[in-house]
């Protein structure tokens, strides 16, 4: 703890546990982002790139350490969205054609998926919850066959504490030659991640939530044999090359995905978080992140007024929870105002996964290794009370 602390420097002047909005980055990221910007101020972008051109090509390494992956499966973008989006929009899709989701499907994701099926006609179905809220394995088993074009999944919802069984989904989608887009934004940096293990073919993540990286970063895995079936929606010179007049050739590995023009130093310190991440050990800040979302639970739970509403079999490091009779904007102003920062998690954000159980908006508070029980009970103290 002494050393997580010591190496945020964050932690010297806030609660932060608005860790699934943008985790509080280590010095080492920022002063890896900071010391390439200086660099282009002095000699100049393209320069500063071409000097630091070995030091970006360990980016595509430590991301792929970090989830296991080849260096050449893996595409560094703005964002998760723009990562998700460049995988999904890839695919072609026609009438009839049969998309499996989920309810705690991410508020984006669902609104490309909504504008493809009216474009082309194709189905969006829901597999069910099971009993505890996150996907039922069995109901998927029932459903796949051929004429489903693509499952996806979130692996942990922004909006409750869930963990969604990926492993279980992508043994089904492997045995049934289907391919699987998982959106892993709020769990790449929270729990180990291992894409061999997952059985995914397409992954999603960002780089400033649990993997502490600078915000405007993100990357997308895409397995190698996929990645060079699948033609990205938007090409330009990076992603492709025009080897003749009327013709352009897309380039074979992930890379496909990106665009030319880059942020270098939020890239820089992308690797940075991967190779700082991979400097503790994963299982045990998982454990540790994990544990202290329980105890808050445990503690919110004991306070009259207040109901927590994470649901599943396994649960992570987000916590949602409403006071009676106050919004939760008040309850996040309130926090926020006595130094203690959560975020609001709004029920039209999550059409299926809030609105769809009758919730409200609901409070964030998302924990990170780096917390501590007392400043658990910082947020609890100054929680105003229920009308
Ligand atoms: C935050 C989030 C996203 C979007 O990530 P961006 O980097 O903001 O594009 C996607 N999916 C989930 C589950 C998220 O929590």
């Amino acid at each position: 703890m002494d050393r997580a602390r010591r190496e945020t420097p964050g932690c010297a002047f806030v609660t932060h546990l608005n860790n699934a909005g943008a985790a509080l980055p280590p010095a080492v990221v920022t002063d890896t982002a900071i010391a390439h910007l200086r660099r282009e101020s002095e000699i100049g972008g393209y320069e500063a790139a071409a000097e630091a051109a070995e030091r970006v090509e360990d980016v595509y390494r430590s991301l792929a350490r970090l989830i296991n992956c080849a260096p050449d499966e893996l595409a560094v973008v703005e964002n998760a969205t723009r990562a998700w989006d460049m995988a999904f929009y890839g695919f072609t899709f026609g009438p009839g054609d049969r998309i499996l989701t989920t309810r705690a499907e991410y508020a984006s994701n669902v609104i490309a998926l909504l504008q493809v099926a009216r474009r082309t006609g194709a189905v969006v179905e829901l597999v069910d919850d099971d009993e505890h809220g996150g996907i039922d394995v069995a109901d998927l088993a029932r459903r796949l066959d051929d004429t489903v074009k693509l499952v996806m999944l979130t692996h942990v919802p922004t909006s409750g504490g869930l963990v969604n069984p990926a492993a279980e989904v992508g043994r089904l989608t492997r045995a049934a030659g289907v391919p699987f887009l998982l959106d892993a934004c709020q769990s790449v940096g929270q729990l180990p991640i291992d894409v061999a293990e997952l059985g995914c073919d397409l992954l999603s993540a960002t780089g400033r939530k649990f993997l502490r990286a600078p915000r405007g970063t993100g990357f997308l895995y895409a397995r190698r044999d996929l990645a060079q079936r699948l033609e990205p929606p938007l090409l330009d010179l990076h992603a492709a090359t025009w080897p003749a007049p009327d013709r352009y050739e897309v380039r074979p590995d992930a890379r496909r995905f990106e665009n030319w023009e880059t942020n270098y130093a939020a890239k820089l310190g992308l690797g940075a978080a991967a190779d700082y991440a991979l400097s503790w050990d994963l299982a045990a800040t998982t454990e540790r992140l994990t544990a202290l979302a329980a105890g808050l639970r445990d503690r919110l739970r004991e306070r009259p007024g207040v109901t927590v509403h994470d649901r599943g079999a396994r649960l992570g490091g987000i916590v949602t929870f409403t006071v009676a009779g106050v919004d939760s904007t008040e309850v996040r102003d309130t926090l926020s105002a006595a130094g203690v920062n959560t975020s609001v998690s709004p029920a039209d954000y999550a059409q299926w996964h809030l609105k769809g159980r009758g919730l409200p908006d609901v409070v964030r508070a998302s924990t990170h290794y780096y917390n501590t029980e007392e400043e658990l009970d910082l947020l609890c103290r100054h929680l105003p009370s229920p009308r």
